[in-house]
């Protein structure tokens, strides 16, 4: 790996690396070392990866399925080859604990295989012209086809297996990409896309690294981009649809995933999944528990156990491997997270354990007596908090998990299966979950959330589909 020592790692456009004068430093969220500095790339950058994805359209169209296949293939090989770097790559770009790093690099590997698995499946289907009025005597049948160029744009806190899962599911349906990774955080996914580069044609993944205002306003007013493919804030995401005029758009946003607990639940599960759902990554994901909704009858008993379960959790060094809880990406993170508990707590909420901030650190944090229209669970919040909302009963806790703007996944736990039922019926999210926490996801599975968690879905199968476009062949057999 180039990057262990600073200033190695740049853009990729056309097959080859690009520097610049202006320089981003990528800063270690832990002790705030500079591990790399990366171009500040420019509106002529991010412009010259876009002609060179547009040129290279016909290549890749030339090249077989199967050999996009093996490309996929190879890149995952490679990435398994690595693993230990690309890890610690993260761990260091991040601030994410090295086992949950070590977690996104083996997810990233599965992505990228399940991509080469797809790119052998792309075909369309024969139509019963004869079935509509007119149609006798024709044959047809569809072809799915590459969009053309993809524009992918990603977030910060999964750097590499969130732009795998735009980069493999565009390139496996022949379409060449132009990523633009988190500024904070680009140096797993700039290295990644180097690796699938020296198995494809020049121009067929390019990286472009610098400003989001910039760099990815360029590629989603770009008339030659067909697609966007965006995960991120709600902010952005509501930017992006405005101005990808006469483009598919995906868009993976933020979300403020609920987790019911009812009267017969296995409590033990539920605190379990409490805690990985709440605090993986400082819960710093967008399907984090962000808000826990408990039945009155067994909520002191949950609390006890949670706090004590809670204090167990080993703050410290993210290269650690027993670290639970790094810091956060940064320092203004935190503070946001502090004045959102601060204000619960004026508000009327109970602060019960936690609380405190050290610079980007901020401690697990329970917040009892929370009101569902409180900031704290109104509105996403990036941080390691679970603020609990005490409920009646199902009917109470299925209307307050979906008293949100956002959908994005659910988790309800309960022995029963009609109140399972029933939550899985009316929690307005993208996926519902029973006795699992929210932070599950595999990679093959349909990922994307309702109301303001965006459009569309991910999930290698389901990205392919919306990665193309369906053409019609009609013959006349007459
Ligand atoms: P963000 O601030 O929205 O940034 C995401 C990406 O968008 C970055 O690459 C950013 O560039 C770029 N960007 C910024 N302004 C832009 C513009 N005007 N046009 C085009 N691109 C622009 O999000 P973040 O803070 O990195 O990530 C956290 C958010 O992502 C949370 O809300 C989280 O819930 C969400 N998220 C959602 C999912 C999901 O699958 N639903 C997964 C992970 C995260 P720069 O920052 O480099 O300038």
């Amino acid at each position: 790996m180039s990057n262990q020592g600073g200033n190695y790692m740049q853009m990729l456009i056309n097959g080859k690396s690009k520097d610049s004068d202006e320089k981003i430093e990528v800063i270690n969220p832990f002790n705030q070392e500079i591990i790399d500095n990366v171009p500040l790339g420019s509106s002529e950058d991010v412009n010259n990866a876009i002609d060179s994805a547009y040129m290279s359209k016909s290549k890749l169209r030339d090249f077989s399925s199967r050999k996009i296949s093996e490309a996929l293939y190879n890149s995952a090989r490679d990435l398994e080859k690595n693993m230990e770097q690309f890890a610690r790559l993260i761990s260091m770009e991040t601030g994410k604990p090295i086992n949950a790093a070590f977690d996104e690099v083996k997810r990233s590997i599965d992505t990228l295989k399940l991509s080469s698995e797809e790119s052998k499946r792309i075909y369309g289907e024969s139509i019963p012209l004869d079935a509509g009025i007119g149609g006798k005597g024709f044959m047809a049948f569809t072809l799915k086809i590459p969009l053309g160029v993809v524009g992918a744009i990603t977030p910060f806190n999964y750097p590499l297996n969130l732009a795998v899962h735009k980069v493999g599911p565009a390139l496996a349906a022949k379409n060449a990409v132009v990523l633009k990774p988190s500024a904070m955080a680009p140096l797993s996914a700039l290295k990644m896309a180097e690796i699938i580069d020296s198995y494809l044609p020049d121009g067929a993944i390019n990286t472009v690294t610098g400003r989001g205002d910039i760099i990815g306003d360029e590629i989603v007013t770009s008339e030659k981009v067909d697609k966007i493919s965006f995960t991120g804030s709600v902010e952005t995401g509501r930017l992006i649809s405005q101005k990808a005029v006469m483009k598919k758009v995906t868009l993976e946003l933020g979300g403020n995933d609920p987790l019911i607990v009812l009267k017969d639940a296995d409590m033990e599960k539920a605190v379990e999944g409490t805690i990985r759902g709440s605090y993986l990554y400082t819960g710093q994901v967008c399907i984090a528990v962000k808000r826990l909704i408990v039945e009155n009858s067994i909520a002191d008993d949950f609390v006890e156990m949670l706090i004590k379960e809670t204090k167990k959790l080993r703050i410290g060094d993210p290269l650690n491997p027993k670290t639970d809880i790094g810091p956060m990406i940064n320092e203004n993170a935190a503070i946001v997270v502090e004045r959102i508990v601060s204000n619960a707590v004026v508000e009327g909420a109970e602060l019960l354990y936690g609380g405190a901030r050290n610079g980007n650190f901020f401690e697990p944090t329970i917040l009892d007596h929370v009101r569902s229209d409180m900031k704290a669970v109104q509105d996403e919040t990036f941080g390691p908090i679970s603020p609990i909302i005490r409920v009646d009963g199902i009917d109470e806790a299925i209307k307050v998990a979906n008293d949100t703007k956002y959908g994005l996944q659910a988790s309800i736990f309960t022995e029963n299966i009609h109140n399972a039922l029933r939550a899985v019926q009316n929690i307005e999210a993208g996926s519902v979950m029973v006795n699992k926490q929210s932070t599950f996801r595999t990679d093959n599975m349909p990922f994307g959330g309702f109301k303001m968690s965006g459009m569309g879905k991910e999930g290698v199968k389901y990205a392919v589909e919306d990665m193309t476009r369906t053409k019609l062949a009609i013959l006349n057999t007459r």
